[in-house]
């Protein structure tokens, strides 16, 4: 299949103005020959690589749009293959049209993430940069945008690759050492293995913690609104979402049911679900809405509670307080614009991070903002010492973290240096399925399969 010459459209489908057919195979630039007349120039397949022509594609005499063809020649370009890039104009018929005239002359039509897997196959890029490339097309803010990018630049890559040399090197030593005991090889002690052994497993768990706020960085931190009714939990949620979103009344007891929206706040991405309020209430419908917002409480990122300045504590709000405390919590003081009658200092004895805003005018929303950024776990992250990025990922490292620990105590129970080997070569296992160096098609597949076609 992959001796294929294969072709898509690489930008969005809608009107724009550019939209590129990419081509891509050993054929890739006689086929766009046959339809590409350049206005000044030489043809297509007389060009060098990176370079570009202005001209006509032309299909049976008929003129069929105005393009700039840029042409790469292997091993240069996105895929290691002959490329041509068909910039034409952007709209949904122009790109199908040019794209099926590409196709009548022998290109096949490219599966999805098909460019990008012939990358791949073609070492240009290891799997986790290939993944990186779906982040950095999916990517909603800029801090997700930049993971992305620098691990699109090799940045787990080299993180995964100081592990995996000094895991081979020593396996490859034992393995020498065992099979090999009358040639002079250093001799390799229980000690200076342990102290590999964890160095790297150190190494990958510091690897393994940036799982949970890399997800953060890219999928937003899933994060309840809560509190009695009445508090002002819809406001906060328009006044961070910038639109109007849940219903806004005087009514208490009115957003039943749990509100979903995304925002960006700075640079962190919130995944805001508004609920009902946690308080007795005899009203079925209500009622489950109060129970679904405390499961939710249980298993969220940060939990945002709402109370109301302007009233005197109550049981409720109290109720609130105990049910949080121990939770990644942010305590709103809302209403600062209106007379304050709340104690403020019940809420702070129990929670640290405590805020006063006015949800109605804006008031206090920088301190806000600066509270989530500060306790979202996101601020040491830092991408360019390379995160993982997907479940795939994380579980490679699991498995390599888990076999590594077997071989620390193997060899802490004194067995073999033989048997130490075995698990550590199923930690390099694991190692080289993380950067795709040894993976199983179906893997591949998978990871390809959630790109779109084009790319
Ligand atoms: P929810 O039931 O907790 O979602 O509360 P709402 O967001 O529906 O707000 C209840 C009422 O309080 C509405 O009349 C809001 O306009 C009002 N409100 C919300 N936030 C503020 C605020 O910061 N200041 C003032 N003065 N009123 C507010």
């Amino acid at each position: 299949m992959s001796d294929r010459t294969i072709a898509a459209i690489s930008t969005a489908q809608g009107e724009g103005g550019i939209g590129v057919i990419r081509i891509s195979g050993d054929d890739a630039i006689i086929i766009a020959d046959k339809i590409f007349e350049p206005m000044y120039g030489k043809r297509l397949v007389d060009m060098k690589g990176y370079t570009a022509a202005f001209g006509h594609i032309v299909k049976d005499g008929v003129f069929i749009d105005e393009a700039v063809a840029t042409v790469f020649r292997a091993p240069r370009s996105y895929t290691g293959e002959n490329v041509v890039e068909l910039s034409c104009h952007g709209g949904i018929f122009i790109t199908r049209e040019v794209l099926r005239t590409v196709l009548d002359e022998g290109a096949f039509p490219a599966q999805a993430g098909e460019f990008t897997k012939r990358a791949f196959l073609n070492g240009k890029v290891d799997l986790t940069e290939a993944e990186a490339i779906i982040d950095i097309i999916s990517a909603k803010s800029k801090a997700s945008a930049r993971a992305a990018l620098y691990a699109k630049e090799g940045a787990l890559w080299n993180r995964i690759e100081k592990i995996k040399k000094s895991l081979v090197s020593t396996s490859a030593h034992l393995s020498a050492w065992a099979d090999y005991p009358d040639e002079d090889i250093e001799e390799v002690t229980t000690d200076s293995l342990s102290n590999t052994f964890k160095e790297a497993l150190a190494d990958i768990r510091k690897l393994l913690a940036t799982y949970d706020s890399g997800q953060a960085v890219k999928q937003g931190i899933d994060t309840v609104i809560a509190g009695k009714p009445n508090t002002g939990k819809s406001t906060l949620m328009n006044l961070l979402a910038g639109r109007d979103r849940s219903i806004v009344t005087d009514i208490p007891g009115t957003t039943r049911d749990i509100v979903e929206d995304t925002v960006l706040v700075g640079d962190i991405l919130l995944r805001l679900s508004d609920t009902a309020g946690i308080h007795e209430t005899g009203d079925e419908v209500e009622k489950i809405g109060v129970d679904k917002a405390k499961e939710r409480l249980k298993n969220c990122g940060i939990i945002l509670a709402v109370f109301d300045g302007s009233r005197e504590i109550d049981g409720d709000d109290i109720k609130l307080i105990e049910e949080i405390k121990d939770e990644k919590t942010i305590a709103i003081i809302n209403k600062s614009d209106k007379e304050q009658k709340f104690d403020a200092e019940k809420v702070k004895e129990k929670i640290e991070n405590v805020v006063q805003i006015s949800a109605k005018n804006g008031d206090g929303l920088k301190e806000l903002e600066e509270i989530i950024t500060r306790i979202s776990g996101t601020a040491d992250l830092n991408p360019s010492e390379g995160i993982l990025s997907n479940e795939r990922q994380r579980n490679a490292v699991v498995r390599a973290e888990q076999a590594l620990s077997q071989s620390l105590e193997a060899l802490s129970l004194g067995m073999t240096f033989d048997a130490v080997n075995v698990t550590l070569e199923e930690a390099i296992e694991s190692i080289l399925e993380l950067t795709g160096e040894r993976v199983s098609d179906v893997v591949v597949d998978s990871v390809f399969h959630n790109f779109c076609v084009g790319k």
